[in-house]
């Protein structure tokens, strides 16, 4: 290697700086040094980081396919601990008197073996559980085993709902049923009187604060969940009528998933603590201070207020409040409650990694073109290959809007059919050309013309990949959320081409085009070259939390398989479980079909084509067997 090379070298810093693995990755994961992506469960001892390389070969050698959704208990396990010990310590440090207990909310990742790890790692911290539904609530009373944890009860409450959860406080569950709305009272203390049981109520309010983000519908006064200040007091008078306001314990409020800025966090704070401290005035018992969730992710790894991101990190969540708290609380004397959270994605974001491979790529590369054309050229292809010879940085700008006009009046001759296909292919290359042309001489521009915008993404090579969008991560399409994506190997390899990706449904919104970048949001992705039967892997990252619950059957294409893993401090890894995903059969079932029903009917289709003399009987023993396998495959491409 010669000097212009060395130093041309790509490094695994470049990788890091690339893709931003530091700043998104909060310690857990990092580039090895031959370039493959670690995970480190145990931040600070290196030495037990695994590579996902690994487990994808044990993954193979278990016979299972790609695409697979990889769960790292461990990940989970630290994402509990460090937001129960930021909590701890924001209250030592600040000499707080109450306790923090944790909730963790069921609907964001309701898988039954993310629910009990959950509890098992929450226990030593008591941590509960947060449900919505009758259903949640049932699968929590059998998953949860520690009585000192919390359980909220949050959503509309049916008298079936209210039944369990009084029989559950008299079990001895720490259960609260939250007010949202102002008719619920009354079936409470109808099914208490009925049961002879005591609930522990809480109140849900509206706050007039509000927070920035994409879910700002769900805190604010127009929420559609809470009580207002009105309704508040109504129900207070009611209680206190009823000699219920005894069993009134915590106040509620949620402001709304993913708050980017810590200033909207304080501002809901202080106003529900001072609705706290007129409920002790009123003479409710209290005790408890559910601020919902809203703790956000810093997907992008900006640590700004943007959407994908947070300008804050835990430790300053946790103090903040705890002083938000104090400082509103301690002027009336009133004893500090424990304080509760529903952190869910903070909670399970970190632990899920989906894991596909490259299929095909389609480069985009310019064309070779002949320097003179022929005389007998159409006047307007001619006038087409002058703006491509006369493109200059000056006038990028100019070019592209005659390389525009020049291409629409082609296609209207070639509708006319003053114009041959050949032609017609052949302005489209020149077209393309233009185009690469222009975005080379762009990327030497500080102010490129807005036009140009993201002509890159015109030009980008298409890599299609082995999973789906809708089923995976259903929040990319539906509400354009940015997640790290990346290649799992390969990083001291310089990676040259830039691309988006489209995943395996073939729809044109099945595709990933925008993707994290730390001042901007990029509309290509750079990754490496990938040759004919070569595996080439990626990862989407932080996308446990609300993806995989919220997924649908786009094009038929179901559950991805899941690999859980544990990392041991010794660098060893077990795999703790493994689920298989969705066959054909059971996504067809899915949609109300009979899988054994179908296959009679196909075998019956098979038997007419023997009669007819268009197979044979062997051959419709092969092409039954084809079907009947398929049925029993998975949904996605199998090798
Ligand atoms: C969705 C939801 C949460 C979880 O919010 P995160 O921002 O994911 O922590 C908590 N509480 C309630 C009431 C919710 O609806």
């Amino acid at each position: 290697m010669n000097r212009g090379e060395l130093l041309r070298r790509w490094t695994i810093e470049k990788s890091e700086e690339l893709y931003g693995i530091k700043n998104w990755g909060a310690g857990y994961f990092s580039i090895s040094e031959n370039g493959e992506v670690m995970i480190n469960p145990y931040k600070e001892n290196n030495k037990a980081a695994i590579s996902i390389m690994d487990i994808i070969s044990g993954i193979r050698e278990r016979g299972m396919d790609m695409p697979v959704l990889l769960r790292i208990e461990n990940l989970l396990d630290a994402q509990i601990s460090y937001l129960n010990n930021s909590f701890a310590d924001a209250m030592k440090k600040l000499n707080y008197k109450g306790v923090y207990r944790g909730v963790y909310p069921i609907k964001v990742n309701q898988q039954q073996q993310v629910v009990e790890e959950v509890t098992k790692f929450g226990q030593r911290y008591h941590h509960g559980l947060e449900v919505g539904s009758k259903a949640e609530l049932i699968a929590a009373l059998a998953v949860m085993k520690d009585k000192e944890a919390c359980l909220i009860c949050n959503g509309y409450k049916d008298e079936e709902f209210i039944d369990l959860g009084l029989y559950a406080v008299k079990m001895g569950f720490k259960l609260f049923f939250v007010i949202e709305m102002p008719g619920e009272a009354d079936i409470i203390l109808e099914r208490s009187r009925a049961l002879g049981i005591e609930p522990n109520i809480g109140i849900r309010i509206k706050l007039a604060a509000r927070a920035g983000g994409h879910w700002t519908e769900s805190g604010g006064d127009r929420s559609i969940f809470g009580l207002s200040m009105s309704e508040v007091i109504s129900l207070v008078d009611m209680l206190k009528e009823n000699n219920m306001l005894n069993c009134v314990k915590l106040l509620h409020y949620h402001l709304g998933s993913q708050i980017p800025n810590i200033r909207d966090i304080r501002a809901a704070v202080i106003e529900a603590a001072r609705v706290y401290a007129e409920l002790v005035r009123e003479g409710a018992p209290m005790g408890y201070l559910d601020l919902g969730g809203g703790l956000a992710v810093d997907y992008d790894g900006s640590n700004t207020n943007y959407t994908n991101s947070r300008n804050y990190t835990v430790e300053e969540y946790c103090t903040d409040i705890v002083e938000a708290v104090m400082a509103t609380l301690d002027p009336f004397e009133i004893p500090h409650p424990v304080i509760i959270t529903e952190s869910g994605r903070t909670t399970v974001a970190y632990h899920s990694v989906l894991i596909f491979n490259v299929l095909d790529v389609a480069r985009f590369e310019e064309y070779e073109i002949p320097a003179t054309l022929d005389e007998d050229m159409p006047e307007q292809i001619k006038n087409l290959f002058d703006v491509w010879k006369s493109l200059t940085l000056k006038n990028i700008q100019e070019c592209y809007n005659d390389a525009l006009y020049y291409r629409d009046v082609i296609r209207e001759m070639f509708k006319h059919g003053t114009i041959s296909l050949r032609d017609r292919a052949f302005s489209e290359k020149i077209f393309w050309n233009i185009i690469h042309k222009i975005a080379k001489e762009k990327s030497k521009l500080k102010n490129p013309p807005p036009d140009l915008g993201e002509i890159e993404s015109a030009i980008a090579d298409i890599y299609y990949c082995n999973f789906s969008v809708f089923q995976s991560i259903p929040d990319s399409w539906a509400i354009d959320q940015l997640f790290p994506i990346m290649p799992l190997h390969r990083l001291l390899e310089e990676p040259k081409n830039n691309a988006v990706i489209a995943d395996i449904t073939c729809d044109c919104d099945g595709k990933i085009d925008h993707f994290i970048d730390l001042h901007d949001v990029r509309n290509t992705l750079p990754l490496h070259d990938v040759n004919n039967g070569d595996d080439y892997y990626l990862g989407v990252f932080l996308v446990g939390a609300y993806q995989e619950t919220l997924g649908d059957l786009h094009n038929l294409f179901g559950d991805t398989n899941v690999v859980s893993v544990k990392i041991s401090p010794d660098g060893s890894f077990d795999f703790v479980r493994e689920i298989h995903g969705d066959s054909v059969a059971d996504v067809l079932a899915y949609s109300e079909y009979e899988p054994s029903y179908m296959l009679v009917k196909f075998r019956e289709k098979a038997e007419q084509a023997v009669r007819e003399g268009l197979i044979t009987a062997s051959e419709r023993k092969n092409i039954v067997q084809a079907y009947d396998e398929g049925m029993r495959g998975y949904t996605y491409y199998e090798r």
